[in-house]
């Protein structure tokens, strides 16, 4: 076996694979990317480019006290523990130094944070350029660097010798090298595994849609499964609640003056909770749910106008809603897939929810509205309103648009593959492709990507210090 060809490869180019690139180039490595599709970046480069960061530069100048160790206890207190502590430390170590680097490498974030509302400070970091704004960026410093990027070059397996990963393999070539860094993405747009790995989303039937790219077919699965790599995180992924109207459009939220029961007709959270709360909530109901409102509701929400979100994202200012206004609830009405009737039992007939449960968590629910406090789920006054004018609407919510997944091989802190018997020879892998980094609740808005460039530089160097050690 003569030198390898290469001290890095990198299967795939977005976030992760990109960050990783860089990195490994600037400590010393000659490194090539592998891209799948006609084109680098990914589901990144679609992306809305906001990412969890503490401690950052942007907090201090809003004069927000944050620090990395805020960041860890809040993370693992929001997903139960149920991440690898050792990731999440180094998501929270290197999350501000990661946006002060994307910074250097020309990425601008807008001058504002947002805040889901349960992150306990506000730490959302916005892209200006969203996706696009942080990957062509990266591209550009990738090219500076000479970097190559080999599209259309689907990696479709792993070379070894003994237990020791020694470079990949496509349809056209085999390409040998020192380390091997796996950022392949998730598997959303693979829909016989989002089923099979997410079984919350099998109600969804049809309406089953992953807004991301093509590329996303969950190769690192099938990639590391020869060498009986343990894959974690089964069930997890961020999927959104949808009334199944179209698939052209997601939303992350819903409208805030929606009221949303369980199949038992029970009122179940605060209605204007960001999707990473959402998603569990409603698989806690049987993995669907019912929003129910009135005609005076219906008729407040004019077509184009701003949507009664909760969360405010600066790259997407005043955006209607694209599910709920008048025009498209009275066509959705016409094609049956909202329920309309002139009263409250009627719509509990059509819609098999239990009339008397219904009736009373309608009333309680108009008491708490005309007091302007919502004293049980501490949904804000400003989006209470009541549900008192007939004729009245329901509509079935399913857990359907897939937004990213967490299923995968776990890594290390520094991004080596934990294989069954400790750090796998010669493979690293970052960002959406592994699991354990991510918890079954998505923490804030912004948990991927973070993970990403985290996760993606730190393979980048561990893989660049291991080739040329
Ligand atoms: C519309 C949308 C909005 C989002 N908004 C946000 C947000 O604002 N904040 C946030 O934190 N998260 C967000 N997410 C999620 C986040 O963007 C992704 O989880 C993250 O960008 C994934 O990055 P990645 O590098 O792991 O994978 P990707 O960006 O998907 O890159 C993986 C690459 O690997 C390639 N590839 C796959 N298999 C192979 C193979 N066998 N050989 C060679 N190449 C291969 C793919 O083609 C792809 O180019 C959003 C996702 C979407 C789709």
């Amino acid at each position: 076996m003569g030198e390898p060809q290469w001290d890095v490869v990198i299967v795939g180019s977005g976030a992760a694979g990109l960050c990783a690139a860089i990195e490994a180039h600037d400590a010393g490595a000659r490194v090539l990317v592998l891209e799948s599709q006609g084109e680098p970046g990914g589901s990144s480069r679609i992306s809305g480019g906001m990412m969890l960061a503490a401690g950052t530069e942007l907090q201090r100048r809003h004069g927000i006290e944050d620090s990395a160790d805020a960041f860890y206890h809040d993370y693992l207190m929001h997903t139960q523990w149920k991440v690898l502590p050792g990731a999440a430390r180094r998501i929270a170590d290197d999350s501000a130094p990661s946006i002060a680097w994307l910074e250097g490498m020309g990425v601008e974030f807008y001058d504002f944070l947002s805040d889901a509302g349960y992150d306990g400070v506000p730490r959302t970091h916005s892209a200006v350029g969203r996706g696009a704004g942080v990957i062509e960026p990266l591209l550009e410093r990738t090219a500076e660097r000479g970097i190559e990027i080999r599209c259309r070059s689907r990696v479709t397996s792993l070379l070894t010798e003994g237990e020791r990963v020694t470079g990949v393999e496509t349809a056209d070539e085999r390409v040998t090298a020192r380390q091997v860094i796996l950022a392949t993405g998730g598997f959303g747009a693979n829909f016989d595994l989002v089923r099979e790995l997410i079984p919350a989303t099998q109600k969804a039937g049809d309406w089953l849609w992953y807004i991301g790219a093509d590329g996303a077919q969950g190769d690192a699965l099938g990639l590391v499964e020869p060498l009986g790599v343990p894959i974690v995180g089964h069930g997890r992924g961020v999927v959104m609640t949808t009334p199944g109207f179209t698939t052209e459009a997601f939303e992350g939220y819903l409208p805030g003056w929606m009221m949303l029961v369980n199949n038992r007709g029970l009122r179940f959270c605060d209605e204007s909770l960001p999707y990473g709360l959402m998603d569990g909530l409603v698989r806690e109901q049987g993995d669907e749910a019912w929003v129910v409102f009135d005609d005076a509701a219906k008729n407040a929400a004019l077509p184009g106008a701003p949507a009664a979100y909760r969360l405010q994202i600066p790259s997407l200012p005043g955006r209607p809603s694209p599910n709920w206004d008048r025009d498209i609830i009275d066509a959705q009405v016409a094609a049956g897939r909202v329920a309309r009737a002139d009263t409250l039992d009627e719509l509990a007939r059509i819609t098999s929810l239990p009339a008397d449960t219904l009736r009373g968590t309608v009333a309680r629910y108009n008491e708490l509205a005309r007091a302007g406090e919502d004293a049980d789920f501490g949904k804000r006054a400003e989006f209470l309103r009541t549900v008192e004018t007939g004729p009245f609407y329901a509509a079935r919510l399913r857990l359907a648009t897939v937004c990213l997944t967490c299923v995968g091989p776990a890594v290390d802190r520094d991004g080596r593959v934990l294989g069954a018997g400790g750090v796998v020879d010669g493979l690293l892998a970052a960002g959406e492709c592994t699991g354990g980094t991510l918890g079954d609740r998505y923490v804030g808005t912004g948990n991927s990507w973070i993970n990403c460039v985290v996760f993606g530089r730190a393979a980048g160097r561990t893989a660049a210090a291991a080739a040329l050690a």
